[in-house]
C-alpha cells in the first residue's frame, strides 16, 4: 500500500568534522526518496568539491542579492563565510514528494523552525571526543591550520545548541550512526500527520466490513 505523504525536512547539524557530511552522503546515496538541499556559499571551493553538487559557489554580491530578493529560505554567516538554502529547490523537491536532507548550522535550523517546524525532523551529531574531532579535521587536510583552529573553536558554540534538536547521536562509528539516522527517518515517514490519505484508506477498510 503506497500512501501519499508529505516530505520530511531532515536537518542534520554538527560541529565541523563530527561526521555529518559522511552521514548525509551515505543516506542520500542509498535512498532515491531523499533529495539533497544544495546550499549557496561564498566560501572558496575545496579541491574535491564540485560546483552545483556540494554547493553553488557564488560571490558576496550575488549572495546579498539572493537574500534581498527572498530567494533564500534561510541564511547564516559561518566561519566568516555566508551560506544559504535556495528556496525554489526545496519547494520543487517537496512538491515531488521527496524528503529533503539539510546540512545546515544551528542558525539556519532556528530560521527553518519558524517557517516549517511541522515538516522538520532535526538531528544533532556530536563527536565522541575533542581529540577525535581534531583528528578528523586534520585528516580531512583540506583546510589550513588556522582554519582548523577556527573550526575547532566554533565547535564550542555549535555544540551548545544540541538542546534545540529533536535527536542527538554521538558519532563513534559511521555505519551505526547512518543506521540510527535511517531509523529516525523511517519513523518520521510513518508519522500519522505525514500520511495524507489515511482517512480514505480507513474508510475503505471499514466499508469492507459493512455498515455499523
Ligand atoms: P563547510 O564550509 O564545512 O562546508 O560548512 C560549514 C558549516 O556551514 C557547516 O556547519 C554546515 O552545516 C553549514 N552550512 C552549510 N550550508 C549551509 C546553509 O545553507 N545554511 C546554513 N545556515 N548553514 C550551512
Amino acid at each position: 500500500m503506497d500512501f501519499q505523504r508529505r516530505g520530511v525536512m531532515l536537518v542534520i547539524a554538527s560541529p565541523s568534522g563530527a561526521g555529518k557530511s559522511s552521514i548525509s552522503r551515505a543516506l542520500f546515496g542509498a535512498d532515491p526518496h531523499i533529495g539533497l538541499s544544495v546550499s549557496v556559499t561564498t566560501r572558496a571551493r575545496r579541491t574535491d568539491e564540485v560546483d552545483g553538487k556540494h554547493y553553488h559557489f557564488i560571490d558576496v554580491p550575488t549572495f546579498e542579492r539572493m537574500r534581498r530578493d527572498g530567494e533564500l529560505l534561510e541564511s547564516a554567516e559561518v566561519h566568516g563565510n555566508f551560506y544559504g538554502t535556495p528556496r525554489a529547490m526545496v519547494e520543487e523537491q517537496l512538491a515531488a514528494g521527496k524528503d529533503i536532507l539539510f546540512d545546515i548550522d544551528y542558525q539556519g535550523t532556528l530560521q527553518l523552525y519558524e517557517k516549517a517546524r511541522a515538516d522538520m525532523v532535526t538531528v544533532f551529531i556530536l563527536p565522541p571526543s575533542i581529540k577525535e574531532l581534531r583528528a578528523r579535521l586534520e585528516r580531512r587536510a583540506q583546510d589550513s591550520v588556522g582554519t582548523i583552529d577556527k573550526r575547532l573553536f566554533n565547535a564550542r558554540t555549535e555544540m551548545a545548541h544540541f538542546g534545540e534538536y529533536d535527536y542527538v547521536i554521538v558519532n563513534e562509528d559511521l555505519e551505526v550512526s547512518v543506521a540510527r539516522v535511517r531509523s529516525i527517518l523511517a519513523a518520521a515517514r510513518l508519522d500519522r500527520r505525514r500520511q495524507l490519505n489515511l482517512d480514505s484508506f480507513v474508510k475503505g477498510l471499514q466499508s469492507q466490513i459493512g455498515p455499523a
